[in-house]
């Protein structure tokens, strides 16, 4: 078959152009098309079917099977080889149709005849709406360009849809699945918190609403000049950023430089404009090729470049006029960022002021842009499925940052409710606040220290108005990963100097970079590591190159000149390691010292216990240094060889394991033993019940975000520790998987709240 040569795609889109304007109505076009398809391809059927509610494909034309079948036939969603191609939202090719396991057999259709099968869903915002499908007798297999044409037609089915509503908009429910209608979508809280605003896709998509153009020299005008534009910005790109870009970034971008004048590629571009499409679904057209073609290459090297070639068709789509890039740090209103997953840095690079709330449909709780967000106060709902194929750009949402869930197109009546939320938050909020001046000492007497972790100058403008006891934890490396170069010593010194000045004499625990992971700094050149969490980071880094380290260190112990600082290693997996660490820190003391400035007036070293294998040299360390803090978020992850930014794997071990207390409660022993003050600063420390586990262990000292504070001091507030201490101690060498339950109930039995 095929009568497809060069000139036909253009007469099929003539055809579609000539339907799609003329008279009748929706049900009559759409069953012109199908024939015209089944023409055009030489296929005996061609039949559509649109997606109804409660995810059910209803046949809606077909030219080839039994007309008594139309708005008979129907398929579950992943029902047959239509239903299958709906929830896989690819194409489907088979020579042979019927030996397919899914193939699901319909009788009033009369399709036994009919072996080969092509199959396309029909897609509008990235969602199925339904599915296209062409059928032969004989057992053959459809071309690349039948695919790709059967794919173009399914725009115009797309487009026909929903511009004449064929399916009522009113037919789905709220988890019905169709385009504008509100949704409601549970989650996982990565960040707490209570915010509305417009979404932003994190990443472009490219949204074709007119597939066929009206004017077709009109089309290639706008084209051309998106060509133009993309040329010339990435142009521009390249030689104003120049000084910033690693090799391996200047290596992208010059991928880019050159794909955006790869001849072979405009061509296309501009040939998909000629057959008859919009600028839009040409760009669209030869994306899909470009994607349809990367599933096929296995050479991981092409399939980077191919995947820059796909991500230069987002570039494009946007240069095209009628749509524009967004500027990330000017945000023109209340915004709801909207990505699959998303680096810390990433976060860093909107608009504060503007930027209101997080939505993942990945991430994790101790991921590091859920802990910047948390730094920022900005919501996160993570581990929403689908998010980003649902939602449009611009779309009202509400993030439930309290129960992990999100309310897309909220109605009038949900957003009444969630304004309740918001009161009733801001009353909890007001009640923390009332606690904020109450010393943090147990209901028993015992004194406590509640910190809060930071990492911005704006943590440190908010740390009066927290009630915190100090910072616990100050991550240095945010800093670093904000700015497009690296610091220079007088910068960090100045920096340093004014968070120790606005903190008024409050203790702050200054940990050195932790880079290397996800915590990548866009300036440091750094080779692409396999399993980067266990790679070349943090201490590992600050020891192999220790100029970077020094330098860090020579701005701490300037900016703390005359004054207290304390600060800690990560990462520190040997007793030789802080030695060694130690010994350069010496140096700058010394050197400060004999300098006019002066040294700190006292100085504390300590390290994070983050890599199980220094607890084993516990009673060497706290000989050597003055304090530690449990970092549990890296030990969680290194004990239980849990990758802490997996979703698939995050609920898979507790927290609240006997294995993991029994560890920190030996910790918390040697510790007291050697007289070596220890805190936590990892996430555990921010939640009520975990914190409350902590107590029992024997810990008496926290950091945690400053969102997190009044709920662990309200429960700090209302326990016993004599009466805790007991219950929690004697799980550790139980064989359970958890004992969440059982401390849940204790504290609901003693008055504790968590
Ligand atoms: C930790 O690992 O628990 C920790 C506090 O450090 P970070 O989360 O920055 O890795
Ligand atoms: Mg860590």
């Amino acid at each position: 078959m095929s009568g497809l040569g060069v000139s036909a795609p253009r007469l099929l889109l003539r055809k579609l152009h000539q339907v799609m304007a003329g008279h009748g109505d929706a049900e009559q076009r759409l069953n012109e098309i199908v024939r015209l398809i089944a023409g055009n391809m030489i296929a005996e059927v061609c039949s559509c079917y649109l997606m109804r509610a409660g995810e059910v494909l209803e046949l809606f034309a077909t030219e080839g099977l039994k007309k008594e079948a139309i708005h008979k036939t129907k398929l579950r969603l992943g029902e047959g080889l239509v239903g299958d191609i709906a929830a896989q939202g690819r194409p489907l090719n088979l020579s042979d149709a019927q030996s397919h396991p899914q193939f699901a057999y319909r009788p009033e259709t009369g399709e036994e005849e009919y072996h080969s099968l092509l199959g396309t869903p029909v897609l509008r915002g990235g969602r199925v709406i339904g599915v296209l499908v062409v059928q032969n007798r004989t057992q053959r297999s459809y071309t690349d360009e039948e695919v790709e044409a059967l794919q173009t037609v399914a725009m115009v089915v797309a487009e026909l849809v929903s511009s004449e509503q064929m399916v009522a908009a009113t037919e789905f429910s709220e988890t019905g699945g169709n385009a504008t209608l509100p949704h409601h979508i549970d989650g996982t809280v990565l960040a707490e918190g209570l915010a509305s605003g417009y979404a932003m896709l994190h990443e472009p998509r490219i949204e074709v609403f007119k597939t066929l153009a009206e004017d077709r020299s009109v089309e290639l005008a706008r084209m051309n000049a998106a060509i133009d534009g993309l040329q010339v910005s990435v142009d521009v790109l390249l030689t104003a950023t120049n000084t910033l870009f690693t090799d391996e970034s200047r290596e992208i971008f010059e991928a880019y430089k050159m794909f955006a004048h790869d001849k072979g590629w405009i061509k296309k571009l501009l040939d998909a404009v000629r057959t008859g499409l919009t600028a839009e679904a040409a760009i669209k057209r030869v994306q899909d090729d470009t994607r349809s073609r990367m599933k096929e290459v296995t050479d991981p090297y092409l399939r980077e470049r191919l995947s820059e070639l796909d991500d230069l068709a987002n570039r494009l789509y946007l240069h095209l006029d009628g749509h524009r890039e967004f500027d990330r740090r000017n945000l023109e209103r209340e915004t709801v960022v909207v990505a699959r997953n998303m680096g810390a840095a990433e976060l860093l690079d909107y608009d504060r002021r503007q930027l209101k709330a997080v939505i993942l449909s990945e991430g994790t709780r101790s991921s590091h842009v859920a802990i910047v967000a948390r730094a920022l106060g900005v919501p996160v709902v993570g581990q929403c499925s689908g998010i980003v194929d649902l939602v449009e750009q611009g779309d009202f949402i509400l993030v439930d940052g309290e129960h992990g869930q999100i309310f897309l197109r909220p109605g009038e009546d949900v957003q009444q409710a969630f304004s309740g939320n918001v009161k009733q938050r801001a009353v909890r909020q007001a009640k923390y606040a009332a606690l904020r001046d109450k010393p943090n000492i147990s209901k028993d007497g015992i004194k406590l220290s509640l910190n809060m972790n930071a990492g911005l100058l704006i943590d440190v403008d908010h740390f009066h108005e927290t009630g915190a006891d100090g910072i616990g934890l100050f991550r240095t490396e945010l800093q670093f990963m904000v700015r497009s170069q690296m610091p220079k010593v007088d910068e960090q010194t100045a920096l340093y100097s004014k968070i120790l000045d606005n903190l008024n004499g409050a203790p702050v625990v200054f940990r050195t970079l932790d880079v290397g992971g996800d915590k990548a700094l866009p300036y440091m050149k750094t080779k692409p590591e396999e399993n980067p969490a266990m790679g070349w980071r943090a201490i590992r880094i600050g020891l192999d190159r220790p100029a970077l380290l020094r330098s860090q260190l020579r701005a701490l112990v300037r900016a703390a000149a005359g004054r207290d600082l304390s600060l800690m290693f990560p990462m520190i997996a040997e007793v030789s390691e802080f030695i060694e660490a130690k010994a350069i820190l010496n140096k700058e003391i010394e050197r400060a010292a004999e300098k006019a400035g002066g040294a700190p007036r006292t100085v504390k070293v300590g390290t994070m216990l983050e890599v199980p294998s220094i607890i084993w040299q516990l009673e060497h360390l706290l000989k050597e240094v003055d304090f530690v803090s449990v970092g549990s978020n890296d030990l969680m992850q290194f004990f239980f060889a849990v990758d802490r930014g997996n979703p698939k794997i995050n609920d898979r071990y507790d927290t609240l394991s006997p294995s993991l207390l029994k560890l920190l409660r030996k910790i918390v022993v040697d510790c007291e033993a050697a007289k070596v003050p220890v805190s936590v600063c990892g996430d555990m420390a921010g939640r009520p019940l975990e914190a409350m586990a902590l107590l029992g262990l024997g810990y008496r000292n926290f950091s945690m975000s400053a969102e997190t504070l009044g709920r662990v001091k309200e429960m700090a507030l209302s326990v016993d520790i004599e009466k805790l201490q007991d219950f929690v101690c004697g799980f550790c060498d139980s064989r359970d998987h958890s004992v969440r339950e059982q401390l849940r109930s204790f504290a609901q039995d003693h008055g504790i709240v968590v």
